[in-house]
């Protein structure tokens, strides 16, 4: 067995169909890993290691364990949702740098769609950690709120550090009036009909210029660019993650 071998020790549903696995075992560079970061991951198939595909490390970096959050597409994602606990995968990184400095900056505003929301579980589970004081603005487009998961633990989070929550569900015409959803033990958490438009944006938005990180299909994020560049801030210093497979084989 490789000593890139790790194992998967545990496995939690989601949603329909996202899944997170939980690893150990694996090789002492996780130990420096930063939040946002990813790694590449390979099961057996058939008796051979899978080609590596690419999953942000969701769990904070201080975690024990390493985290990756999955949806299901093609064949390769619908796999992990059947690997039983206990497995050998080989996982190799971490890569990246998005949200390096992230830390740094005192306004933050981060953009999600869909399972786009994996670098920001990372970064603000360890801005819970370690009880952060940078103030975030979270706007995540899912089509509905059973499209969303770890619904509890950002609520939590959302009374334990400085963090608004804007749920964006864009099933949902314009003019729907979701009160239904919003809880008043949250009250920094939204909930808003349609797109993540200009008009939302401009409702939410922290006066100051924050620093905006954006995570989502690419037709997501220009859509995105090009809102903020309707609302005159600089969409060219945006930093952005899109999940696009370069193929790294
Ligand atoms: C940096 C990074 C971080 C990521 N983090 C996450 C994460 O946290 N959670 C998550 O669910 N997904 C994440 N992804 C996307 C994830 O890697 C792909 O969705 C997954 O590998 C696709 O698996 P599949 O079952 O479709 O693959 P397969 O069935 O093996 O592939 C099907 C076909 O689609 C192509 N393909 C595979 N992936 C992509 C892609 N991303 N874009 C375009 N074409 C593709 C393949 O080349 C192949 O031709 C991330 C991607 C990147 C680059």
């Amino acid at each position: 067995m490789s000593k890139d071998t790790a194992r998967v020790v545990k496995k939690v549903r989601e949603n329909r169909d996202i899944t997170s696995l939980f690893i150990e075992e694996f090789g002492e560079s996780f130990r420096k890993r930063r939040a946002g970061q990813f790694l590449t991951l390979k099961i057996m198939q058939e008796g051979q290691w899978s080609k590596p595909h690419p999953f942000t490390i969701s769990c904070a970096p201080e975690d024990p364990r390493l985290r990756v959050t999955i949806k299901k597409l093609g064949v390769f994602t619908s796999l992990i949702h059947d690997l039983k606990e206990g497995e050998p995968v080989i996982v190799s990184g971490p890569y990246g740098g998005f949200c390096k400095d992230i830390d740094a900056r005192g306004e933050i505003v981060m953009i999600a769609g869909g399972v786009g929301i994996t670098p920001f579980l990372s970064v603000l589970r360890h801005f819970r950690n370690i009880r952060a004081r940078n103030h975030v603005l979270l706007l995540w487009s899912n089509k509905s709120l059973d499209d969303a998961f770890a619904l509890d633990e950002l609520n939590a989070m959302s009374r334990e550090i400085p963090l608004t929550i804007v749920h964006n569900l864009s099933r949902e015409a314009p003019g729907t009036d979701l009160s239904e959803y919003a809880h008043q033990d949250f009250p920094a958490v939204f909930y808003e009909p349609g797109r993540c438009s200009r008009d939302l944006m401009k409702r939410y938005l922290p006066s100051d210029d924050p620093a905006v990180f954006l995570c989502g299909p690419p037709p997501m994020q220009d859509y995105i660019l090009g809102e903020l560049d309707a609302l005159e801030m600089d969409s060219g210093s945006v930093e952005k993650e899109s999940f696009t497979w370069k193929g790294i084989r």
